[in-house]
């Protein structure tokens, strides 16, 4: 039986797969025996940064010449999903460090900043969160109110309200996203800033559903000092193209969320007798199976195409948004039909099924929500459309 990995495998390096082998022998002792204590303590112990840091999965699309591992977005994402079908939360913390705590400063950052930045940032011993979300900007990113003024010694003083930023309230730096007056347009200037993370004031963790392991963080900041990241009035382009590749992260975190929960489900399946059969032999529940089985191995392919889009250095939004969208929703279905054919046992806290479902259902909203997803396909098909067609409305 031809299994999806076994196309992924033809596209990874020796190296690669040595990194992916590593990396898997990781999650078995390092993540998976604790996954649930983490859950429950709604903590994710800094040591395991550390040792993550120490094992390159913190740097892992960075390029050697900073530290990083230099590996491709197909091999980054096989990772993510191999830690996903144990631990969402930390999947989740991976996916979002290296596409976006690294990837803004990496694509965008100039030489001096780096030199302060790398390869603290890749190798565990800083952890750095990304903000972008505030009380008034979730999907509306032109909402963003924090603002940042030029100092007359130079320097940039950022004052603001963020919230649901991933870690922020355990990080050392952070990249901050901040207007910084109007363009010749009379439209918000967006930019990014370099911060120290100490310099925030906490407001709380935030109470979520799922990924409760992870440091869900809303903070304000009054009168904090930054850097420059990449070129004043272009953050909010540098934003969204990080966010290309943190949606693979996301959806590569659904499809190892999905696959995890249907492990577990199988083996209630084999194990669990009611009317003297074990419910393997219930069609009902066989057809859940087929119908997860389908949905993974389709996500899975959806990724494929970004991953080897991006080895080829095309642009890749698209693609992106596909996967997500698909891998994201398949997922939240999966987690669901794995937690019924589990019963009441899957719906208790006895079993992970509960805690995937749950996390699961962040994968559909963070990074963009699946309607986002459905906004940015459906206006590129029709603006194809027009374009074949000759039907475009003059501009008004
Ligand atoms: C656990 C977690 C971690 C996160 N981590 C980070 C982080 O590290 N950094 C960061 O910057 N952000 C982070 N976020 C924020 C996340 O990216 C946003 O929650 C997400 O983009 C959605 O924004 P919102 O929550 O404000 O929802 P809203 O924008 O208020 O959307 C509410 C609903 O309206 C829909 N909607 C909005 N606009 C439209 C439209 N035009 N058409 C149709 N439907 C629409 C949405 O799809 C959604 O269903 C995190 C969120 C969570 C929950």
């Amino acid at each position: 039986m031809l299994h999806p990995h076994s196309l992924y495998f033809d596209h990874l390096k020796p190296a690669e797969l040595e990194f992916l082998k590593k990396a898997t022998a990781f999650v078995a002792t390092e993540i998976a025996p604790f996954a649930d204590e983490w859950e429950e303590n709604e903590e994710l112990p800094r040591a395991l940064f550390t040792k993550a840091g120490q094992a390159g999965l913190m740097g892992m699309l960075a390029p050697k010449a900073v530290g990083g591992q230099e590996l491709s977005m197909l091999c980054f994402c096989l990772v993510i999903e191999e830690i996903a079908r144990h631990c969402g939360a930390f999947a989740m913390n991976l996916a979002a460090h290296n596409a976006l705590c690294v990837g803004h400063p990496l694509g965008y950052a100039s030489e001096e900043l780096k030199k302060k930045m790398f390869p603290s940032i890749l190798n565990g011993d800083w952890m750095v969160a990304w903000a972008l979300t505030e009380p008034n900007a979730g999907s509306d990113t032109g909402g963003v109110e924090t603002t940042a003024t030029l100092l007359p010694d130079g320097r940039w003083e950022i004052n603001g309200h963020k919230t649901y930023i991933t870690m922020a309230l355990h990080s050392d730096r952070m990249v901050v996203m901040a207007v910084t007056g109007v363009d010749a347009r009379g439209k918000k200037e967006f930019s990014a800033f370099w911060i120290e993370s100490k310099d925030i004031e906490p407001v709380r963790k935030v109470p979520t559903s799922g990924v409760r392991a992870s440091n869900t963080s809303e903070f304000f900041l009054k009168q904090v000092k930054g850097e420059l990241v990449g070129e004043r009035g272009k953050g909010q382009h540098a934003a969204l193209a990080c966010l290309d590749s943190g949606r693979l992260g996301i959806a590569a975190m659904a499809i190892g969320l999905g696959r995890g929960a249907v492990e577990l489900a199988k083996q209630r399946l084999l194990t669990r007798k009611q009317f003297g059969k074990r419910l393997a032999e219930f069609q009902a529940l066989q057809f859940k199976l087929a119908d997860c089985e389908v949905e993974l191995r389709a996500a899975e392919a959806l990724l494929l195409q970004p991953c080897v889009m991006h080895a080829r250095g095309q642009k890749f939004t698209m693609e992106a948004s596909y996967a997500k969208l698909y891998a994201s929703e398949a997922s939240s279905r999966a987690c669901n039909r794995a937690l019924q054919v589990c019963g009441g046992w899957g719906y208790t806290r006895d079993t992970a099924v509960e805690r995937m479902w749950r996390d699961a259902r962040l994968t559909e909203i963070g990074e963009g929500s699946s309607e986002i997803q459905r906004l940015i396909i459906s206006r590129a098909v029709l603006r194809e459309a027009e374009e074949k067609y000759g039907l475009a409305e003059p501009k008004k």
